[in-house]
């Protein structure tokens, strides 16, 4: 076990902590993620269930199944609306957003999936301009 990692919602009221070691870390490009994050992809850690704990704000998650989704779900903050980590149907695993995270989580993505499924304004971030900060105009 190494030193726990944490994350929170954007308002504070949801916190959890994930112990190491994690393994399984992907880029989701389907059309399901790219509507529950808004952005371009899903960025998904998967944690055993043992290795994952809520520390406040349990209440406050809820859960979205959609019916047609054999493997996906989702969940959120009802007060702010971050996304929030989901458990696996077969109830292994929780799969963890890493944009949620406080800590660095050690591990970095290693694969996408469903990039065939990419949005059609997609690009690669190294093709992009990139600033620190906002750049003055
Ligand atoms: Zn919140
Ligand atoms: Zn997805």
């Amino acid at each position: 076990m190494g030193e726990a990692i944490r994350g929170s919602c954007v308002c504070g009221t949801v916190a959890f902590r994930i112990e190491g070691p994690l393994r399984g870390f992907q880029y989701c490009h389907c059309s399901r993620c790219r509507k529950k994050t808004g952005s371009s992809n899903a960025a998904n850690i998967f944690v055993p269930v043992g290795q994952f704990s809520w520390e406040r704000g349990e209440a406050k998650v809820k859960r979205f199944e959609l019916p047609t989704a054999k493997y996906w779900s989702t969940a959120f903050c009802t007060d702010c609306g971050s996304a929030m980590p989901w458990l696996t149907k077969n109830g292994k695993a929780m799969v963890v957003g890493a944009g949620g995270l406080d800590d660095d989580p050690g591990l970095r993505p290693t694969y996408s999936v469903f990039f065939g499924s990419r949005a059609p304004w997609y690009v690669h971030v190294s093709d992009l301009e990139m600033h620190e900060t906002l750049p003055q105009s």
